[in-house]
């Protein structure tokens, strides 16, 4: 009825009836006002835990009305309902009707209305008269959106995203495969690979998985603004293969380096990585006397050689300092680590090196260092890798590679204090999961 709009558009308050208005107001705070609030069971910071991130509701007494210190303002929250509008939930507020239809013509709050969720709080501050001063809504993974009234306009501000560190607990049981079980427990894949990885040092995910085998994972999802927006790390971890446990909790150094140890402190680390190239066969091994490719003669082949195409990343096997990063003979482009214990690592014909690799350089196990090429004395693109104890080439390949250092006595109290609240609550996890799952 385009006329009674008119009316209410045009309409001026006049003093009784504001006095009415606010009697209104005051009589309707008075009554025990309900509110839904929302809120995740989980915790934000690393130190608290909880099991799964479900949506606990609650009814809660709102402060319907607050008086903000003497400023003369009050203040009152909605929460939006499953099935309401924009409007349902700004109705509530309290706030003068043609306020609230002001505040729908702007484009800000035209284009929350059309994405609004229920569960996202609204807070409005009003006068006495239930005049617009200020209104804050949360959104769907963006910082809250708040409106401000100047005069005769209003003015749009952006909070800073709100970013947070949820942790997570869950637990599996292996039916088929690891990423199957992971996947219907709902584990993000970069934390499934971590526990692979972790535990590679003692089982092997392609040959020793049995069906039955349980597991349990605390980790870190990251949150922005209360949706969750990546994987973060995994904390600890248990894998039961065909009975037997094995464990792992994350540890950080004093100097901020993170690795995985078992919960009494052995270190879960490879001292060397089997290969540097991820996927690679080899194509030529060690041996103490074949025809070389290029020079023709029998001679030793004092390393392994892995075909892979130009470009393909080479990561030191191992923590080391950078010994020699340039072009030698044969060789082509070559890199030297010097590891502890006397090893010594060399990584041939490379196309390139990695930026910033210069000698004395400190790499770690994992890092990229350089690209497979086929410079020096080479017929096709791979690389030719060698490991020497004490000066001597060793066969890559059969040489037992040593473990990581232990965990040094000096930091065993740190070790405890980090990583026993989550040896407990794998405890925990194992008790209460397995029963369930049995
Ligand atoms: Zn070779």
């Amino acid at each position: 009825m385009p006329l009674t709009k008119l009316r209410i558009l045009t309409h001026r308050m006049s003093g009784a009836e504001r006095r009415f208005r606010l009697r209104t107001m005051v009589a309707i705070s008075s009554l025990p006002l309900f509110g839904v609030v929302a809120a995740f069971g989980l915790a934000p910071d690393t130190n608290t835990l909880d099991i799964t991130p479900e949506i606990i509701t609650e009814a809660l007494a709102l402060p319907a009305l607050t008086n903000s210190s003497g400023t003369g303002t009050f203040e009152r929250e909605s929460v939006v309902q499953s099935g309401d509008t924009l409007n349902h939930t700004l109705s509530r507020l309290k706030i003068d009707d043609l306020e609230i239809q002001r505040l729908l013509g702007t484009d800000a709050v035209r284009e929350l209305a059309s994405s609004i969720r229920a569960g996202k709080r609204i807070q409005a501050t009003t006068t006495q008269e239930g005049q617009l001063v200020s209104i804050k809504f949360e959104r769907n993974d963006a910082p809250a959106l708040t409106i401000r009234k100047q005069g005769d306009s209003f003015i749009t501000e952006e909070s800073s995203d709100l970013l947070e560190t949820r942790v997570v607990m869950r637990s599996g049981r292996i039916l088929s495969s690891l990423y199957g079980a992971t996947d219907s427990a709902g584990i993000p894949d970069k934390i499934a690979d971590r526990m692979a990885e972790t535990f590679s040092t003692s089982l092997d995910f392609r040959e020793d998985l049995r069906r039955g085998d349980t597991f349990s994972v605390i980790y870190t999802v990251n949150y922005r603004n209360g949706e969750p927006v990546s994987a973060g790390q995994l904390l600890a971890a248990e894998y039961v293969n065909a009975g037997k446990p094995y464990r792992a909790v994350l540890y950080r150094d004093p100097l901020g380096r993170e690795a995985y140890y078992t919960p009494e402190g052995e270190s879960l680390k490879k001292g060397f990585l089997r290969s540097p190239l991820e996927f690679s066969r080899v194509t030529s091994s060690f041996s103490n006397s074949r025809k070389h490719p290029v020079y023709g003669f029998h001679r030793a082949h004092t390393g392994v050689d892995f075909g892979a195409p130009t470009g393909t990343r080479v990561k030191a096997t191992g923590d080391a300092v950078v010994k020699f990063a340039g072009r030698k003979g044969g060789y082509g482009n070559l890199v030297i680590l010097r590891h502890s214990n006397g090893y010594e690592t060399y990584y041939a014909h490379l196309s390139k090196f990695a930026a910033g690799l210069r000698s004395g350089s400190p790499v770690s196990q994992g890092q990229v260092i350089a690209y497979v090429g086929s410079t020096g004395a080479s017929t096709g693109p791979h690389l030719h890798y060698e490991v020497r104890i004490a000066g001597r080439p060793q066969n890559p390949m059969a040489i037992k590679l040593p473990g990581a250092p232990p965990l040094a006595t000096a930091q065993r109290a740190r070790f405890m204090e980090q990583t026993s609240n989550w040896s407990d609550k794998l405890a925990l996890l194992r008790g209460t999961n397995l029963a369930a799952l049995d």
